[in-house]
């Protein structure tokens, strides 16, 4: 049997959040280890469509200390330049990570610790910080008819390049930016495409970017300005702007139901096609918490900022505005990190 290992702070994930936390866990001169369920360094960008873009330059892209170097050829890095970034941030700063390691329960001690029970072993710690994100967690509406459809059916997590496309006749649900982006991807290589949505899309003003997003965020902190939702819901990124200024871009009321061969609408307009594409959200992964007993009434773990409001000793970072604002970007995550950690160095000292 391996000895139960022990640190002061648990990070459980690897990605662009739990990177954040390792910086300023560092810096604090904390005992720490990083597990990650991944085989190699990134988090989600490994997985992410190989036309996908980020939203900002790469200089304003970054976790803190080290800026993201510029992508030769690219004023907008793609995901796999983010992946290599990440991979190189790790070894910089020399952060203890652990992969592939999956954390699948947290549990309490009798005298006040926390363990992680793994697939690889037991880790005991004083405080937990939890930056598993959302990508092993795809949503997908219970729609009726589901079952039945006898084409295709993935969810972003399952799309890479519309080459895989070429000939189907592709419905694409949801009015985010991932569906905006798939949708304009699609234009002109699958043989024909419906964007679908709930509500009319509504896309942000073509000046604004990630960095602009970032900046709208940061005064919302002290109250001032629009929210983010205020102003629209996707980032009119180059691909999907000239989808958009080209007709190519419209959409249609959401699937109210699937048939065998299609889609039928809620205006009731039946639409034949062969595959459907649910872009349609994550939920945050906080499955190894599910016994702990954090949860508040409506399914959902109450926090004061990152710390969940029934336990100071565990701490949630990443996940959208949840628990930090931009907390899921990497120029925003920093200094929701630096927060977290400098709450659990006061719990711990
Ligand atoms: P992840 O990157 O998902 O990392 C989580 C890690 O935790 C993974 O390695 C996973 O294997 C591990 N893990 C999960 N469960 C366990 C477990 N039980 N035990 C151990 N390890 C576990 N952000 C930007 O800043 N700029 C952009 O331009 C941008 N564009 C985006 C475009 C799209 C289409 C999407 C979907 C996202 C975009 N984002 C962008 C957001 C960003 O990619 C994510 O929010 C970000 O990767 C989340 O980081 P994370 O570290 O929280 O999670």
């Amino acid at each position: 049997m391996t000895a139960v290992r022990r640190v002061q702070v648990l990070v459980v994930g690897g990605g662009q959040a739990g990177l954040a936390a390792g910086y300023h866990l560092r810096r604090a001169r904390l005992d720490f280890a990083i597990l990650d369920a991944a085989t190699a360094p990134g988090g989600s960008w490994q997985h992410y469509w190989d036309s996908l873009r980020l939203f900002s330059p790469a200089a304003y892209s970054s976790l803190p200390g080290r800026p993201m170097p510029h992508q030769a050829g690219q004023t907008y890095p793609d995901a796999g330049h983010v992946a290599r970034y990440l991979a190189e941030y790790e070894k910089r700063y020399e952060l203890p990570v652990h992969r592939p390691v999956t954390v699948q329960a947290i549990e309490d001690t009798a005298d006040g610790r926390l363990l992680a029970r793994t697939d690889a072993g037991t880790w005991r710690t004083r405080a937990l910080i939890m930056a598993t994100g959302t990508w092993s967690r795809p949503f997908i509406p219970a729609l009726p008819g589901r079952e039945h459809f006898a084409g295709r059916q993935l969810h972003t997590h399952g799309y890479r390049a519309a080459a895989d496309f070429a000939g189907r006749r592709v419905v694409v649900v949801g009015g985010g930016n991932s569906g905006a982006q798939i949708a304009a991807d699609l234009t002109g290589r699958a043989a024909a495409v419906r964007w679908v949505t709930l509500r009319p899309p509504r896309f942000l003003p073509d000046e604004i970017d990630g960095r602009a997003l970032f900046e709208i965020a940061t005064r919302r902190v002290t109250g001032a300005g629009p929210r983010i939702s205020d102003l629209g819901d996707i980032v009119a990124t180059e691909p999907v702007r000239a989808a958009r200024d080209a007709g190519l871009l419209t959409a249609h009321p959401m699937v109210e139901r699937l048939t065998a061969d299609g889609v039928v609408g809620e205006d009731g307009e039946r639409w034949a096609c062969d595959t459907v594409i649910w872009c349609t959200g994550f939920r945050p992964d906080l499955r190894p918490l599910a016994g702990f007993g954090l949860r508040g009434g409506a399914g959902r773990i109450p926090t004061d900022g990152t710390r969940a409001l029934a336990d100071e000793r565990v701490h949630l970072l990443g996940y959208g505005d949840w628990t930090g604002p931009a907390s899921a970007t990497l120029i925003g995550v920093g200094r929701t990190a630096r927060t977290a950690v400098g709450r659990i160095e006061g719990l711990l000292r």
